[in-house]
Order: C-alpha cells, then structure tokens, then sequence
C-alpha cells in the first residue's frame, strides 16, 4: 500500500487538457522521481516474474518508458508498438476507433515470433481502444497475450470490459 500511495502521489492531473472537460493524469512527476519510478515498474513486472515472458510490448509513447524497463526486468526483449508509418521495415498493423476517425497501431513483422509469450504494457487504461487494438495486433503476429499491465484505470470509461480475455492489471484505478 505505500508502494502505491507513493506511485499515486506524483500523478498530477492536469485539468482541461487535452480539451475542456478533460482531467489528464500527468505521470511525468512520477518518471522524475526516481524511488517512485523504480516503484511503479516493479510493480507493472511483479504478477509476470514466473509467467515465461519473452516479450513486452510498449504501446506508443509513455508505453516505451514503462514497457522498456518492465522489459528488463522480465529478461525479455521489448517491441515497440507505434503509431502508422513510423517503423522502418515491414509491419503488422492493427486499426481501431477513435471518438472521431481510426487510428492504427504497428509492430514490425518479425519482432514477435509464433508462440511468444507477450506482455502489453501502458500508463494510462481509458476507453480501452488502445490497449484491444494492441492485444489484436499481438494475436495477429502468432503472439500469446499472458498480460495487459498498465500503471493506472480511468474506471468510469469502462475500457476493461473490452478486454474481457486479457483481464488488465491495473496498479491504481481512479
Ligand atoms: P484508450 O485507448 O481510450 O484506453 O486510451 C488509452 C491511451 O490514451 C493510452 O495510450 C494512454 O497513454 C492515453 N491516455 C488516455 N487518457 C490519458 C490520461 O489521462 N493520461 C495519460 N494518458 C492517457
């Protein structure tokens, strides 16, 4: 429980942004301070030390900074998920709905081999979009999802029931 009263105390939200109405949870005090930061990522690690992973999944962009060290700390390698058109060899992509519009998310085609023991890794779990998308992509890859762990749940937004099969772990829910 300290370990999350201390991961909880240096996430800032930051009213109004990205739009009015918006209450964003800002963990950039959390990554500058560097008890919390170690903290949070060996708690995003701690459920899959005996879960054989081979690889993490970061999901673009303050899912590379949890998932690299999750990565590490798990002895598996890290795959970074990115938006469209930034991985420079071939890819495997995965769309999903926006509230306006689609966006699509890629890996490269041979960073996941059939059979792989994956891991998802995120800051912030809202609609869920993101991370399906991600679970998907995995899947398409021959991947097998063992886990979606994320540093925090925007609760109202329900996005954990739609990933009824991945069953996110979640450090805080708000
Ligand atoms: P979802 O697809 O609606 O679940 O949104 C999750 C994605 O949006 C994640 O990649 C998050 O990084 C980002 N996100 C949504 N809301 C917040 C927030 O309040 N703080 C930080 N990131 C957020």
């Amino acid at each position: 429980a300290a370990d999350l009263d201390l991961i909880s105390a240096h996430v800032r939200d930051v009213p109004d942004f990205p739009h009015p109405g918006i209450i964003f949870k800002d963990i950039t005090p959390l990554l500058n301070h560097p008890e919390a930061f170690a903290v949070a990522v060996r708690a995003l690690a701690a459920p899959f030390r005996d879960s054989g992973i081979d690889h993490v999944v970061g999901l673009e962009a303050r899912g590379f900074i949890f998932g690299a060290p999750v990565a590490m700390a798990l002895g598996a390698g890290f795959v970074p998920a990115r938006k469209a058109g930034k991985l420079p060899s071939d890819t495997i992509d995965q769309a999903y709905d926006l509230e306006y519009g689609t966006a699509t998310v890629e890996i490269h085609a041979d960073a996941i081999t059939p059979g792989s023991r994956v891991l998802v890794v995120d800051d912030v779990l809202a609609t869920g979009g993101t991370g399906r998308a991600a679970v998907d992509l995995v899947r398409k890859a021959g991947g097998t999802v063992v886990g979606f762990s994320v540093l925090m749940e925007l609760s109202a937004l329900r996005g954990r029931e739609k990933m009824p099969d991945v069953e996110p772990r979640t450090l805080l829910s708000v």
